[in-house]
């Protein structure tokens, strides 16, 4: 057996094999900070890429998963069903925007991407529109790591490039440039720039994707609530299924349940992941509504739809998912939100000097996300190493050095957060 002191056989996401240094060893958590072997506790600016909304060991979380592993753990969906699966569901309709009321689950974020984009096609296949199976994303979007899903990731700026010959085609619309509180005007240039593209290939578009008010993993790039609404009216004129990606943006992160619920919008399928169990197991939900879902009633052998994980609606996620979403709304999360908010806004927003850096080129805000964006990625290198020393965990994505704390963070440790973002920049 290989001493815990020879290199790990663990492959590290994101990495490079040469030059990665041994990944520090965490052995524990507590609200919202974990703990390396050795006794060093960091306080965690990303809530582990941005799910682990309640923190660490959360005892009511600890308690439901316990629970119901003395119950059932796992059992098929295939011909099954089981109480917190049903339960669950029926939840996620009644938090959701109106109109959405089936729910398929699934076991990541991707896979619910991967099944918003087939129902999406099936859809209009079943609609007699065979040729509308090509998707329509943006740019800056990012979808998740698998096939599909990366074929619908900005094909330029994103991670997934080397990859453009293995994948799919499909058509991608400039990202929208207004921010949250742009006039309308602002964001018309956003819609035409859509409108052009609908135009032109509307006729194999099945659907629409986007990650709603803030494109997250490709750069934290936030835009209107106008934007969907017109994203909407857009999709109705072409017969266009929109398709809301809130796998980072469900569950407070922008201030609101949902991104959606800024701007009134029912989405024809929304997909859920990250938060959902507040992060304490994976799992997925892709929501769709009568529309879609009756699209599949029918009785030819190709009505069916055709997809099944194994670990779709497993019992302890579905356990835990619920338990996640009583204390959340119980503990007032939207409060707890909009007082993180008030200290981005206060600390990293209204800090004259800082937005005046030559390195940084914008500073945005919007609910539990904050961004300092950079002219440069190497303007962050070695920031991590930096916050580290000053017991804070912050891992930038390029040139975007960001926070998405856990919801559970006290105003005291958002601060300690953001002094450590701006003391990096003298
Ligand atoms: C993280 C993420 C995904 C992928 O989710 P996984 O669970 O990592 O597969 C998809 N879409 C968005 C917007 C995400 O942030």
């Amino acid at each position: 057996m290989p001493s815990l002191l020879s290199p790990s056989p663990v492959w590290h996401p994101y990495a490079h094999l040469k030059t990665q240094r041994p990944a520090p060893r965490v052995v524990g958590g507590e609200g919202a900070s974990f703990t390396l072997e050795g006794g060093e506790t960091l306080l965690d600016a990303t809530c582990s890429w941005w799910c682990m909304i309640h923190g660490y060991r959360h005892p009511r979380l600890v308690r439901a998963i316990q629970q119901q592993a003395n119950t059932l753990c796992h059992v098929m969906l295939g011909g099954l069903t089981h109480e917190p699966a049903d339960r669950l569901a029926r939840e996620l309709v009644r938090i959701t925007p109106a109109g959405l009321d089936h729910v398929f689950f699934s076991d990541s974020g991707s896979v619910g991407m991967e099944v918003a984009m087939k129902m999406a096609v099936q859809y209009h296949q079943l609609h007699g529109r065979p040729g509308k199976h090509r998707l329509l994303s943006l740019m800056k979007a990012y979808h998740g790591d698998t096939a599909g899903c990366m074929a619908v990731c900005d094909p330029e700026e994103g991670m997934h490039s080397l990859f453009a010959g293995y994948l799919p085609r499909h058509h991608f619309a400039p990202a929208p440039t207004a921010p949250f509180d742009a006039e309308p005007d602002a964001v018309e240039q956003d819609l035409a720039a859509l409108r052009v593209v609908l135009e032109r290939h509307h006729h194999e578009i099945a659907a629409l994707l986007m990650e709603p008010l803030l494109q997250a993993a490709g750069g934290l790039n936030m835009t209107s609530p106008q934007y969907l609404r017109g994203a909407r009216k857009l999709c109705d004129e072409f017969d266009v299924l929109l398709v809301f990606d809130e796998v980072a943006t469900g569950f407070g992160r922008t201030g609101r349940m949902f991104a959606a619920d800024h701007a009134d919008v029912t989405p024809d399928v929304m997909v859920l992941s990250k938060g959902l169990t507040g992060g304490y197991l994976g799992h997925a939900a892709t929501l769709a509504t009568g529309r879609v879902h009756d699209a599949f009633v029918g009785d030819s052998p190709l009505h069916a739809f055709m997809h099944g994980p194994t670990f779709m609606g497993n019992p302890l996620a579905c356990a835990v998912a619920l338990e996640s979403l009583a204390v959340f709304e119980e503990e007032d999360y939207l409060g707890r939100i909009a007082a993180l908010n008030e200290v981005l806004h206060n600390e990293l927003l209204d800090d004259t000097r800082l937005a005046e850096h030559p390195a940084i080129t914008d500073i945005r805000v919007l609910g539990a996300t904050a961004v300092i964006e950079t002219h440069d990625a190497a303007d962050l290198v070695g920031v991590d190493d930096w916050a580290r020393e000053r017991g804070v965990w912050l891992r930038p994505i390029g040139r975007w050095l960001y926070t998405m704390p856990a919801y559970i963070t006290s105003a005291q440790e958002m601060r300690r957060i953001t002094e450590v973002m701006k003391g990096w920049f003298g």
